[in-house]
């Protein structure tokens, strides 16, 4: 990687990344006049190998660490592997099953949220990095073919990014993973049409992290619509949703809802990974031991 006499002295501004390459002062304070002139011509080449450093040397494996690949081959291989055989999730997810074990809305995952999928994923919803989308993209293709079969005249709605979400990014994970499946999916149509509703959209901005069944889906319940506008584009039309991370289920189970209201026929939903709810242990041991023996 980078070594440490090539950093730019602190003070420079930073045009690489900010975390390799920190703002400093612009030369050094106890430097005599000489000496400075020098050490101000090598501040200046080791900014300018600093900049092609930077152009050379982009990353870490976000996996393993390994030098100069976002995702290195072997990662990307066991990444493949962990998305292979997509499968089905919803019963791992209580807002999609009714009290009495039927499914309210089939789910089809990737892969399970863990090891290089779950890196990845996590990465990928920081920083966007192009590699990643590609590999997570044909992954999540995979499950949507999966669960389109035949099927081409489905359509597929992206969940809705919380503008906070969208804001803090500056792009949105799931319609970026979209574009990739749309390459790989020639002819199945995207249909961008949930939108958040009013301030239930901003509820969502506080996250869903650690909050149990019943605090998701009530923070959920009412978030998103169909704008009148999209409408037309999606009455009576068969729709799959699509999202990153299957937990509770209770963000698809809204989104159903919303796209149930607006006339649209939802055959079901795609998420990239699924993981069992944080209160699976205190949530019926038979809907998390079925999701257990289908994750494994
Ligand atoms: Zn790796």
């Amino acid at each position: 990687m980078t070594s440490p006499a090539l950093l730019p002295p602190p003070g420079r501004r930073p045009r690489a990344d900010p975390d390799l390459f920190p703002p400093p002062p612009r030369s050094a304070r106890h430097r005599s006049r000489r000496g400075s002139r020098l050490l101000r011509l090598g501040d200046e080449l080791s900014g300018a190998a600093a900049d092609l450093l930077a152009l050379a040397v982009p990353v870490d494996c976000v996996c393993c660490g390994a030098e100069d690949f976002e995702l290195c081959a072997a990662c990307d291989r066991h990444l493949r592997r962990l998305t292979r055989d997509p499968f089905r999730a919803e019963t791992g997810a209580p807002a999609l099953m009714d009290i009495g074990g039927r499914v309210l809305l089939p789910v089809v995952a990737a892969g399970v949220y863990r090891e290089e999928l779950a890196q990845a994923l996590l990465s990928f919803k920081r920083h966007g990095q192009r590699q990643l989308r590609s590999s997570l993209g044909r992954a999540l293709a995979r499950a949507v073919l999966a669960a389109a079969g035949e099927d081409r005249a489905v359509c597929l709605v992206p969940v809705p990014t919380s503008s906070a979400a969208y804001l803090k990014r500056g792009f949105s994970p799931v319609h970026l993973l979209l574009a990739e499946v749309a390459r790989a999916t020639p002819g199945v149509p995207v249909a961008d049409v949930l939108g958040k509703a009013g301030r239930a959209g901003l509820r969502l901005a506080g996250g869903q992290k650690g909050l149990g069944r019943g605090a998701r889906a009530k923070r959920v319940r009412g978030s998103m619509k169909v704008c009148r506008r999209a409408r037309a584009r999606i009455a009576g039309r068969r729709c799959i949703i699509v999202d990153d991370v299957l937990t509770t289920g209770a963000t698809l189970a809204e989104a159903a809802r919303a796209l149930h209201q607006a006339g649209a026929i939802v055959t079901g939903a795609v998420v990239l990974a699924a993981t069992r709810p944080p209160d699976a242990g205190a949530a019926g041991a038979d809907a998390s031991g079925a999701a257990e023996a289908t994750m494994t």
